[in-house]
């Protein structure tokens, strides 16, 4: 094509935008979209690395729907698709999923369309993709592009390894020519390493987004007696906004569910011992809800992209920071301001480290977990704004702080306390190592019960008294999770002995200082910062309480449609665009085009009805 004549036709990239507006609704492509969008329709493979939130599902979709042929678009969660194509067809792309879930009628519908040319995409599981005679049925079929979703699973340096997602490398060979797009929210420089080399992107662009999300508000607590006591104290501080607890254990979840139950809170309990059906409706349910509460494992999250989560709480911490960016990451999906709350102690260190250690993995993976697991811990309990510590891990440089996480904003304080760390220090060396960590802190205060006179004859008996038992239960958690003491878990009976002996003697010489964290005065824990709340930062002062009524009457008539057509209310519209509306009051249907996430066809299906709920507050 001659210069002239290429500027004569509208680049790609026009195109996309044109779809970008036309059918999500959206004015511009936010951060790395657009590059990435242009790398595959110029049909090149490539790696996306975006942050939670950040659009990935749009990188492959607009592709998809332009290039000719079918998307294929691989995920490993039949949550994740059902959601994903719902929202879809919403918006009228002609999109299907193909699932152990679906009949075998609407099966033999879904390939009649295939082979038609009438899709634009196709979601599948790996396991699924990769059975011969699918691949078999497929590599009849012109293919646009194949997208692999979550793509950190196929590595086994990320968190969430799954064996199947081995397989799609393969992929490669069977279609050449198809552009492959990987994407994930999360991956550090091993993982994504893995990633190109499992899925044979090694000669393909790679983009990655900054990490950042500036709507969380992150914290993070030691545990302080019983964790469902201080969970419960803060989810009925955050009423009618909807949230996640995670706790790590099935039993965990019910119990909890039951007490935010007890406290008047919509809450329920999910995980992979549940009933499918349940499962199911409790899914729905949450989604559905705009002030539930889902309390779950792990196995609740990949997939879920409820927009309006107002925060996330871990009642148990996750596994690494990877799993914390990922799991916090899913408050505050629509940019609007959120939570994430984690509650940590020294306990569950050790546990994590005790569980990787019993691992039946290599050794060098071993060392890499164990590094994670200190890592996470090193940012829970550090004094440096956490999305920084976070971001520079992911390796990103020049990060700034947040301003408005719990550490930013000075809810934790810091003493000196380098003198005390280094009488903890030779008591736990005096004592060898032979007791635990509530007999090393009666033995620093003087109080052990029928102490021995060898012990009382030690030079550490009772030279802590400057501290009260639970200041001093704070240091020796400090001092677990940097490192300096060590806890031998002798089957459930924790004793404690000296860490890192080049550590150890660095504090000893004064030359490695200890910060011991002090609560705040007059804590305010509501807040996620202890200080009092802010108003320009929640949701609902977006909106004016004149404009109140009117989002009140959108979200009502919203949850109408939801229930009747059985979706999330999202899927219809979110609660960024009801915002809008109310602000604007369009009068026309070109007016309410030009709210953010009203595309063609969602003007078609329910322009009129938003009109009428408007035009109904008029005069
Ligand atoms: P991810 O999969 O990366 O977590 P999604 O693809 O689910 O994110 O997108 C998150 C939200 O952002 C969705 O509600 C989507 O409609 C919205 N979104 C995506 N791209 C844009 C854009 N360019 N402008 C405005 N909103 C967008
Ligand atoms: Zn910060």
């Amino acid at each position: 094509m001659s210069p002239a004549l290429a500027e004569l036709s509208p680049s790609p990239l026009d195109e996309a935008r044109e779809v970008l507006r036309r059918t999500f609704g959206h004015q511009e492509f936010r951060g790395l979209q657009a590059p990435v969008i242009a790398e595959v329709l110029a049909g090149r493979s490539a790696m996306a690395v975006l942050p939670t939130g950040g659009g990935k599902s749009l990188c492959y979709q607009i592709p998809s729907m332009i290039r000719p042929g079918l998307g294929l678009v691989v995920s490993p969660l039949i949550a994740l698709m059902t959601d994903q194509v719902a929202a879809l067809q919403q918006s009228g792309v002609a999109a299907e999923r193909l699932d152990s879930n679906i009949d075998p009628t609407t099966k033999d519908g879904i390939w009649r369309r295939i082979e038609a040319g009438e899709l634009d995409l196709l979601y599948v599981s790996p396991e699924g993709l990769m059975q011969p005679w699918m691949l078999e049925r497929l590599s009849r079929t012109p293919l646009s592009l194949i997208a692999i979703d979550e793509a950190h699973c196929v590595s086994q340096w990320g968190h969430d390894f799954r064996p199947d997602y081995r397989m799609l490398g393969r992929l490669a060979q069977i279609f050449p020519g198809v552009p492959r797009l990987a994407v994930t929210a999360t991956a550090d420089a091993r993982t994504r390493e893995d990633i190109r080399a499992e899925l044979q992107l090694e000669e393909s662009a790679e983009f990655v987004a900054s990490f950042a999300r500036p709507e969380l508000i992150l914290s993070a607590e030691r545990k302080r007696g019983p964790a469902q006591k201080r969970v419960v104290e803060l989810v009925t501080a955050r009423p009618g906004r909807a949230g996640v607890v995670y706790a790590g254990s099935r039993d965990g979840t019910e119990k909890l569910a039951q007490a935010l139950r007890d406290a008047g809170v919509p809450a329920l309990a999910y995980h992979a011992g549940l009933e499918r059906n349940l499962r199911t409706e409790r899914l729905e349910q949450f989604l559905q809800d705009e002030a539930g509460v889902m309390v779950a494992t792990i196995a609740f999250g990949m997939g879920v992209d409820k927009p309006d989560v107002r925060f996330v709480i871990h009642a148990d911490p996750p596994a690494s920071i990877e799993a914390y960016w990922q799991e916090i990451g899913r408050a505050g999906r629509d940019g609007e301001p959120a939570e994430g709350i984690t509650l940590y102690g020294a306990a569950d260190m050790a546990w994590a480290l005790r569980r990787t250690a019993e691992r039946d993995v290599d050794e060098s993976v071993k060392q890499v977990q164990v590094r994670k697991v200190r890592q996470l811990y090193t940012m829970l309990d550090g004094v440096g704004c956490r999305a920084g510590t976070v971001r520079r891990y992911f390796g990103e440089t020049d990060v700034e702080p947040c301003g408005q996480c719990d550490l930013c904003t000075g809810a934790v304080e810091t003493t000196d306390a380098t003198e005390a760390a280094q009488k903890a220090l030779s008591a736990a060396h005096r004592l060898a190592g032979r007791y635990g960590r509530g007999r090393l802190i009666d033995h620093l205060l003087g109080k052990t019960k029928d102490v021995s006179d060898h012990e009382a004859s030690l030079s550490t008996w009772a030279i802590g008294q400057e501290l009260s038992q639970a200041q001093w239960r704070d240091l020796t958690d400090q001092l677990l999770f940097e490192g300096l003491l060590r806890e031998d878990p002798n089957d459930g009976r924790p004793l404690v002995g000296l860490g890192d002996p080049e550590a150890v003697r660095a504090v000893f010489r004064g030359e490695r200082r200890i910060a011991m964290r002090k609560p705040v005065e007059g804590y305010d824990d509501t807040t996620r910062s202890g200080r009092p709340r802010k108003r320009s930062r929640e949701t609902a002062a977006a909106l004016s309480p004149a404009d109140q009524p009117l989002f009140e009457a959108l979200r009502a008539w919203r949850s109408g449609q939801a229930k009747a057509q059985h979706v999330p209310p999202y899927v219809i519209f979110n609660d960024r665009t009801l915002t809008e509306i109310a602000q604007m009051k369009p009068a026309t249907p070109g007016a309410l085009e030009q709210v953010n996430g009203v595309g063609e066809g969602k003007l078609a299906r329910y322009g009129q009805a938003v009109l009428a709920v408007v035009g109904g507050f008029e005069g």
